[in-house]
């Protein structure tokens, strides 16, 4: 099937790739020449695994192509991705410019029947303000027989770090219409990822619109509850990873998801939570819970930035903390609403200086604060221990969970390992002489 995707950013890039993998005939626009400068000579602008490969195969065959001309984009495609971003608007709520935006551009040029498809994330009735404002724009184009069209919602589920495989192995595929025809269109272009057993789950639209917050926001309160929980347990001597694996034998709990931490982060968790409280707000409804989830994120940010400094008696001027991981999660290089920068941004104001390591986020960190000299960006995780006080665990990297403990303590002046992400055993760091915070466990100082 021949398919447009408006947007190459994560969701876009991902999902344009794995169905031009499909067979499918890809054209992915964007507003930003560069990228698609970059894209058209292989050259992949996010860290994602598998992804640079698929890209590179599938322009060589010729399935998948970029471009910057939407008329071009809006001419190819039966089928209308529309993969921008929603970023938050001041307030929280979703700023649907970039969508609409898109709507426009569609309405501007098609001049026959289209399905639109909207995977962007967007508030309930999100689709209908779609539909309205390609119908404006078509009716000052056409005086009659104006070509059809219907808005279809399919939200995106892919998690970044392993997006690729996402969307080659959906859990569910929503789709969100009436329209039986659009629902055929959505069913062929998709049978390639759903031959095992049926993941496509049909619905009415303001149903997959919220579908897609409710499951953030799922995802989010398990994380506070469980960051709620592990401070308690530190209050009250007892072990947070212990309580864990004692709650997750429960298959109604279930061992996914429940891990203790410094706070979820990245493009979607923050922004969506906060979304889904205004568009509540909107039809005064009070969301009490998600409330709640939001201000123990926001909290939980800044745990281990309260552990240093206590540690240190409020003394970090000229102090040099060596930090691991700087992207929001493993696997990726996004450092959006990244619990280390709320630490390293705390730091800086204490008078502290940064020397960081990331695996795959280096170049985002220097793009995000320039150079600065209270940022020392280090090519490998040893090297930001040299001439440092401390240690830092921010981003739960495979490479962090064996370190050589006795190369960090020849390093660290002050001996010390702040881990927020519940890394090592603390009875094997205390026999290394290694003073050891964590998460919701007592400290060994
Ligand atoms: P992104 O910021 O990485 O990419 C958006 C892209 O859209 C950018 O490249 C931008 O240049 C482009 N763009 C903006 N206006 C455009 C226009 N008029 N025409 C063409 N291109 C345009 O965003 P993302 O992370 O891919 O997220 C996109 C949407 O998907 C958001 O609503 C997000 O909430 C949702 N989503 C994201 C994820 C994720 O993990 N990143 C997962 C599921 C859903």
């Amino acid at each position: 099937m021949k398919v447009t995707v408006f947007g190459v950013g994560y969701v876009g890039l991902v999902q344009g790739a794995t169905l031009a993998q499909a067979g499918h005939e890809v054209l992915c626009i964007d507003i930003d020449k560069e990228k698609v400068k970059g894209l058209k000579k292989g050259v992949i602008p996010i860290y994602e695994p598998g992804l640079e490969s698929l890209v590179q195969e599938n322009y060589k065959a010729g399935r998948l192509n970029f471009s910057c001309n939407p008329e071009e984009g809006v001419k190819h495609g039966y089928l209308q991705f529309i993969a921008v971003g929603t970023p938050p608007d001041e307030d929280g709520s979703a700023d649907l410019s970039y969508v609409l935006n898109v709507a426009q551009t569609i309405a501007q040029y098609m001049d026959e029947s289209k399905v639109i498809v909207n995977k962007s994330t967007v508030p309930v009735g999100t689709a209908d303000l779609v539909e309205a404002e390609i119908a404006k724009v078509l009716e000052q184009r056409f005086s009659d027989s104006e070509p059809q069209f219907s808005v279809v919602s399919n939200p995106e589920f892919l998690k970044e770090g392993a997006a690729v495989d996402d969307c080659m192995r959906p859990d569910r595929i929503v789709i969100g219409t009436k329209c039986k025809q659009s629902e055929e269109a959505l069913r062929e272009l998709y049978a390639p990822f759903n031959r095992n057993h049926d993941k496509i789950i049909v619905m009415d639209v303001k149903s997959a619109e919220l579908t897609k917050y409710a499951a953030n926001c799922m995802l989010a309160t398990k994380i506070s509850f469980m960051n709620e929980v592990a401070n308690l347990a530190e209050c009250l001597g007892a072990d947070i990873e212990q309580v864990r694996l004692g709650i997750g034998s429960d298959p109604r709990i279930g061992y996914h998801f429940i891990y203790p931490g410094v706070g979820y982060g990245g493009s979607c968790f923050p922004k969506d939570v906060q979304a889904l409280i205004r568009t509540a707000e909107s039809c005064d409804f009070n969301a009490k819970v998600l409330k709640a989830v939001e201000s123990r994120n926001v909290e939980q940010k800044n745990i281990l930035y309260k552990k240093i400094e206590k540690h240190f008696s409020g003394n970090l001027k000229g102090k040099k903390i060596a930090i691991w991981g700087l992207a929001f999660k493993p696997n990726t290089d996004d450092m959006r609403e990244a619990p280390s920068r709320v630490l390293m941004e705390s730091l800086w104001n204490a008078g502290a200086i940064v020397q960081a390591y990331d695996p795959e986020a280096m170049k985002e960190a220097q793009r995000i604060y320039g150079v600065d000299e209270k940022l020392i960006l280090c090519g490998t995780k040893e090297g930001a221990l040299k001439g440092a006080d401390a240690l830092v665990i921010v981003t739960e990297w495979q490479e962090f969970r064996a370190p050589d403990f006795e190369l960090i303590k020849e390093n660290l002046s002050e001996n010390v390992i702040f881990d927020g992400r519940n890394l090592y055993n603390p009875e094997r760091v205390k026999d290394k002489a290694i003073k050891y915070y964590s998460i919701g466990r007592v400290a060994y100082t």
